[in-house]
């Protein structure tokens, strides 16, 4: 990668004040100060417009899972750039050909219909609609801290209100507790059943259920896993309401887990479930899949000028090809647990940790402070020092306490573990 010339100290600065110049407001551009001026970006690093390289641990909001700019993705969009961008969805191409195919190659059995998106909130989108054609009087049960994206159509179902506020949106679905066992206890699952077995209930309040949508793991309510007997109850009871069970693997799929969809942990196959992030590669790539007699809409229900875009497919069949060859899901297993285990051995007895979660490459740590409340400005405080030391993570969660890992799954042992133990010093500097 050639880097151009610059004054090292002005060109961030500069190109900050000139989008704060025409930007309208709402993006979340501005939150961090300064903002982090991204310019380029190989593998699981970073390069800032000041020259400055960082170590992924985000994989740019989970990505990233083949990694940033991967050698055959970057192939595959320079050779369609060539031949064909833009194909409208009226009109088939070799290049969906390829991309259903590649996808379908990875898809949970039964899954074997497919629609493509531009984006996880408009996958979602399409799902919730496919439930609601399918029971037009239905209603929606999702639960607290879920998270499917910020569009019109999904914010509705976020566990925020914030979020819904933002945009004028109203609660699209009854609420109930996502199982969260440390603040429910192990019966968390019991719990959040429970609660859904109250709203169906007669007296309950609900209507007709036309679905229940869920994250398998919850992304940004802090990578937080609910026990394992969620998924199986709630497919059961899917099936005895005749309602769909739409689960979002838009944050958790792609190998994130150590399995290429976190569904696979439990054994469940759902109706419908989303995809997005990393399978396109770094192109703007999501995607329903779903059964049969499910994905059954009449011709012309949906479409979108840029739906079927080549260079996005071809990017996604090939980090879909990379994602199958290079073994990234066994991969995020096996260093997960590596690094799990790092991070327990450093973090482990920390007081100012509430939890340390963790599946495949994919981690939470929950801080809380001196009185055991959520610590949303230790939080971050790790990510602001991370940065300057040349880290960055995420953070989210219910209450913004949590710092996330998400990193590259090709990431580099070495450059991981370096990554990891500066997570850790800061996170005691911050402790002490
Ligand atoms: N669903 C989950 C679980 C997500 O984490 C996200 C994004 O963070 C979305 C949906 C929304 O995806 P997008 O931002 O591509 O619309």
């Amino acid at each position: 990668m050639r880097a151009p010339p610059r004054d090292p100290q002005d060109e961030a600065a500069e190109i900050v004040e000139r989008c704060r110049r025409l930007e309208g407001g709402g993006l979340r551009t501005f939150v961090e100060d300064p903002p982090f001026v991204w310019d380029r970006a190989e593998g699981a690093s970073i390069i800032d417009a000041n020259g400055r390289r960082y170590t992924d641990l985000y994989g740019g909001f989970a990505v990233a899972a083949v990694g940033h700019g991967h050698p055959r993705v970057v192939a595959a969009i320079r050779e369609q750039a060539g031949l064909l961008m833009h194909c409208p969805s009226a009109h088939p191409s070799r290049v969906r050909a390829e991309f259903l195919e590649a996808l379908a190659s990875i898809a949970p059995k039964g899954l074997d219909r497919i629609l493509p998106a531009m984006s996880g909130a408009m996958a979602n989108e399409i799902a919730i609609a496919i439930a609601r054609t399918r029971k037009p009087a239905g209603e929606f049960i999702t639960f607290s801290g879920s998270y499917f994206g910020r569009s019109v159509g999904t914010v509705g179902f976020a566990g925020k209100a914030r979020y819904r506020n933002a945009l004028g949106v109203r609660q699209q679905a009854h609420m109930v507790p996502y199982p969260y066992p440390l603040r429910m206890g192990e019966k968390s699952s019991d719990i959040a059943i429970a609660a859904i077995e109250q709203l169906i209930a007669p007296a309950g309040g609900a209507g007709d259920i036309a679905a229940i949508i869920l994250e398998p793991i919850q992304g940004n309510g802090g990578v937080l896993i609910p026990p394992a007997d969620l998924m199986p109850r709630l497919r059961r009871l899917c099936d005895r309401l005749d309602a769909l069970l739409i689960v979002d693997e838009i944050q958790s799929g792609c190998g994130r887990t150590g399995r290429m969809w976190a569904v696979e942990h439990c054994g469940v196959t759902p109706d419908l479930m989303t995809v997005g992030k990393g399978i396109g590669g770094g192109m703007a790539v999501a995607a329903v899949l779903g059964r049969a007699e499910i994905m059954n809409w009449p011709a012309d229900s949906f479409t979108s000028t840029f739906l079927t875009n080549n260079l996005n497919l071809a990017a996604a069949t090939a980090a879909i090809g990379v994602l199958k060859d290079e073994r990234l899901a066994e991969r995020a297993g096996r260093l997960g647990e590596i690094a799990g285990k790092r991070l327990k051995q450093s973090l482990g007895n920390l007081r100012s940790i509430a939890e340390l979660r963790g599946i495949g490459l994919w981690f939470g740590i929950e801080l809380m402070d001196r009185f055991g409340r959520p610590a949303a400005e230790g939080a971050r405080e790790a990510a602001r020092r991370l940065r300057d030391r040349g880290v960055l993570v995420g953070r989210g969660g219910y209450d913004d306490n949590v710092v996330k890992l998400s990193p590259p799954l090709m990431i580099e042992a070495s450059q991981l573990m370096e990554a990891l133990d500066q997570v850790s010093e800061v996170i005691h500097e911050i402790a002490a």
